[in-house]
């Protein structure tokens, strides 16, 4: 390694319990982080002394998280000649916990999104985005407190997954002649292709996943959203593969919505989850109009993609929304925002979905108490309307801050 990059510090690794596939997590845990690029290095300056003062507080020297940084983007190119070697997927799989900044993706040239390629090395085919009010922020709609959900998006298929050829090329024609000659299917010719491939073992994974952490959480209701009259294939698949996992593997634990009032007078029996489906545009009216009645959902890739983001506006927006890429092996807790390179250097955006993406880090490793604080900081930072640039535009009184005055802020008031 270079002086730019060091080796691992000192500290334990994180594992996997063999028995029951839980993390097992030392008091010394290395964690990995990426800085990110564009405002990354901002954020993460800002807020990594708000996690080493939320884990200090809550555990008074008993634990401690021992940074690791591992190269990826513009600062890795410039070290590396690579934005994402080899050796940096390797150190995220050893640490199996890690968390980044944003990405800079250039436009054209035929160079890859680091997100998706991260996502697809690693197997991270769970984008797992909790959206709940932090009180204080502000918001586009009424009562912003309703919405508390957590969408499972599955990452790795659907259109999303970018299988396309451009309109003109030889391929897309290929493909045109192939569909008219054996399928009797007309395609406009000079039509560009994209392909939508789901499969049952990916809906299957995203569902149990969504399933695991409704039971573990004590949440009441799952809910599959598709556009399955339309796609019948493809995201009505999704649908019925994703009540096959319900039926299948948690047969005692789970009520679909007919159950509930052909058997249960419409009431959720004790220990059990309502597994239901709603049409994807069905559901953009019901999460403004009903939110309280949503509470775990799990979507194929692009439905779950304009879900999390106009879920995340309610709420306060992209600088307020944290977001997670998990997999069976690691994960890599991310601000859902981008680079936003005009801001880079400034010490001037908001760190909030970096932080609240710590927080949901801190408790996928168990450590509540630490993540707890972090919420409350931000919460009553808010409150006290000392906000960076961005909330301060839409808090009438407020006192705008810096990135780091934010952050120092936020540790005031974690009490
Ligand atoms: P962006 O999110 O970077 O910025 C759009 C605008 O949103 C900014 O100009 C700013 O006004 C606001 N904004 C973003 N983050 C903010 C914050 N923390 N606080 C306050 N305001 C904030 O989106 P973009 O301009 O479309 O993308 C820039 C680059 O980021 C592109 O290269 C894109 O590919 C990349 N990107 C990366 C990720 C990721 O790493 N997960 C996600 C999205 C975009």
């Amino acid at each position: 390694m270079t002086s730019e990059f060091a080796g691992p510090p000192k500290g334990s690794w994180i594992t996997v319990s063999a028995r029951s596939g839980k993390l097992e997590v030392p008091d010394d845990p290395i964690v990995g982080f990426i800085e990110g690029d564009g405002v990354g290095p901002d954020i993460w300056a800002a807020s990594r002394p708000v996690f080493d003062a939320a884990v200090e507080k809550a555990y008074h020297g008993k634990r401690e998280i021992k940074w690791w940084e591992i190269p990826a983007g513009e600062k890795s190119y410039r070290v590396y000649g690579e934005h994402l070697p080899n050796h940096s997927l390797e150190a995220i799989k050893k640490a199996r916990v890690a968390i980044k900044g944003p990405l800079t993706t250039p436009v054209g040239g035929g160079f890859r999104s680091l997100n998706v390629t991260l996502r697809q090395r690693l197997d991270l085919y769970a984008c797992v985005r909790p959206v709940r009010y932090v009180p204080g922020t502000p918001s586009p709609v009424l009562n912003p407190e309703q919405v508390d959900m957590v969408i499972f998006r599955e990452n790795t298929e659907d259109v999303y997954a970018g299988i396309e050829w451009k309109s003109g090329s030889r391929e897309a024609e290929r493909i045109i002649r192939f569909l008219r000659e054996e399928f009797r299917v007309d395609i406009t010719p000079d039509s560009g292709i994209g392909l939508k491939p789901i499969s049952p073992g990916a809906t299957k994974r995203i569902v149990r996943r969504a399933l695991r952490f409704a039971l573990e959480n004590g949440k009441r209701r799952v809910t599959l959203v598709h556009k399955g009259n339309i796609m019948k294939f493809t995201e009505g698949a999704f649908r019925d593969w994703g009540y096959e996992v319900a039926r299948e593997e948690f047969h005692d634990l789970v009520v679909t919505e007919s159950e509930l009032f052909e058997k249960h007078g419409g009431t959720i029996p004790e220990g059990k989850i309502l597994m239901n489906d709603r049409i994807a545009d069905a559901m953009f009216q019901q999460v403004l109009l009903r939110p309280s009645e949503y509470q775990v959902l799990a979507l194929p890739n692009l439905n779950g993609d304009y879900l999390s983001d106009a879920l995340a506006a309610q709420v306060g927006g992209l600088g307020m929304a944290p977001g997670a890429n998990i997999g069976d092996a690691c994960a890599v807790f991310e601000a859902t925002h981008g680079s936003a390179p005009k801001y880079a250097g400034m010490n001037k955006v908001n760190p909030g979905s970096m932080l609240l993406s710590g927080a949901m880090m801190l408790e996928h490793m168990g450590w509540n108490e630490a993540a707890q604080l972090i919420v409350k900081g931000i919460s009553d930072a808010i409150r006290s309307r000392t906000v960076t640039y961005d909330l301060a535009r839409q808090l009438p009184g407020s006192r705008e801050v810096s990135c780091s005055g934010f952050a120092e802020e936020i540790v005031k008031h974690m009490g």
